[in-house]
């Protein structure tokens, strides 16, 4: 079996990284295609590094802000790269630009795609994320749906139900392989002095919270009236435009460059509750039994709204405070059993045997 995986978000390094170790593990070939995406080395370098996977084959890096032809000229790059060599499948994640452009150059080379982390939907289209992950959908030849809520959804779109495939989420098997390094290793609530259970986590780095003054004022002054200390990685896109906008940070707001991986999973793991408009970091919330206010009015992750893990507040400040210190009442995994990675590449190499 010979696969192609494409990354371009630190989300998709680390939710791709157990497909990575079950390729490394079992001496699959296949090659890491790394778009940058977001032009940092905090969102980049450093989840390499920390979960100890090999650097990408292929760095496709731009380092300046996003054109207009972004998606074409990523095509035109990934073609070059697949170009020639024998791919079995193209694996493309999620919902980003590099996911889109993936799944359309390897549909125009004729290269089979699988879509991991297929048949999300929040059903608004104001979201760049949601028309990339109908397109990439309509696109791909297998689909690794998480529960029956993507398969429906699919189905729904009119996909065959033979290429669906529910096999869980992988963030559910990079917790679980991480959580325990990020217990025993990171020093960041020593560093923050904060306390289990004594502070609120926040990250947010949508365009509709942070994009235009107005906005992204009225966000800062959400966290800023929440009593009590809120630790905030801030996503270079944010930081970008505070500093533009030339706004100021509240005192109960501890700001701080986005964080690896290990020290994120501390953080989030000891907060009272997390605040955020991640897609990520919501299921990660659900994972590790911290409550989630979510600053979206829609979600395409409907599974973690069961038991009130999950709330979501949209910009309402009433609503924000009411769930800052609720309990989560009841759990169980919608993700799978942490061996998600392992299912889709022995899909895929079943799938590869009976073409
Ligand atoms: N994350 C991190 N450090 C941070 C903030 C987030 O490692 O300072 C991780 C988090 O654990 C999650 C992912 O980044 O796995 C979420 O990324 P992001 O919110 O940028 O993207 P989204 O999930 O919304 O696409």
């Amino acid at each position: 079996m010979k696969l192609a995986i494409l990354a371009g978000t630190r989300p998709d390094i680390i939710k791709l990284s157990p497909i990575i170790k079950e390729c490394e593990g079992r001496g699959i070939s296949y090659i890491l295609i790394y778009s940058n995406q977001h032009y940092s080395s905090s969102l980049s370098t450093i989840f390499f590094e920390e979960l100890s996977i090999p650097k990408p084959h292929h760095i496709i890096d731009y380092q300046g802000s996003k054109s207009s032809t972004y998606v074409s000229d990523l095509k035109q790059d990934i073609k070059e790269i697949l170009k020639d060599k024998d791919f079995d499948y193209v694996l493309v994640h999620g919902d980003t630009d590099t996911a889109l452009a993936g799944a359309m150059s390897a549909y125009e080379m004729d290269l089979k795609i699988a879509h991991i982390e297929a048949g999300l939907r929040s059903f608004d289209l104001n979201m760049v994320e949601e028309k990339n992950r109908m397109i990439i959908g309509h696109f791909s030849d297998l689909h690794f749906a998480v529960t029956g809520i993507q398969t429906k959804n699919l189905k729904d779109e009119g996909i065959s139900s033979e290429k669906i495939f529910e096999v869980g989420n992988t963030i559910y098997d990079a917790v679980l392989d991480y959580i325990d390094l990020a217990r025993s290793s990171s020093t960041i609530k020593v560093n923050l002095e904060v306390e289990d259970g004594e502070y609120y986590l926040f990250t947010s780095h949508r365009g509709f919270n942070v994009d235009n003054k107005t906005d992204l004022e009225e966000t800062i002054n959400l966290i800023g009236a929440i009593p009590g200390r809120v630790c905030w990685p801030i996503h270079p896109r944010t930081s970008r435009r505070i500093k533009d906008y030339n706004l100021e940070l509240s005192e109960n707001i501890v700001a701080m460059e986005p964080l690896g991986y290990l020290d994120f999973l501390k953080l989030l793991e000891g907060a009272k509750s997390v605040i955020t408009d991640s897609g990520g970091v919501q299921e990660e919330a659900y994972i590790l039994k911290t409550p989630c206010i979510t600053m979206r009015e829609s979600t395409e992750r409907p599974e973690t709204l069961y038991s009130e893990a999950n709330v979501l507040v949209g910009r309402d400040i009433g609503k924000l405070h009411e769930n800052l210190d609720r309990d989560i009442k009841s759990w169980s995994s919608p993700f799978g059993e942490g061996d998600t990675a392992k299912k889709i590449i022995e899909i895929l190499s079943s799938c590869i045997k009976t073409a």
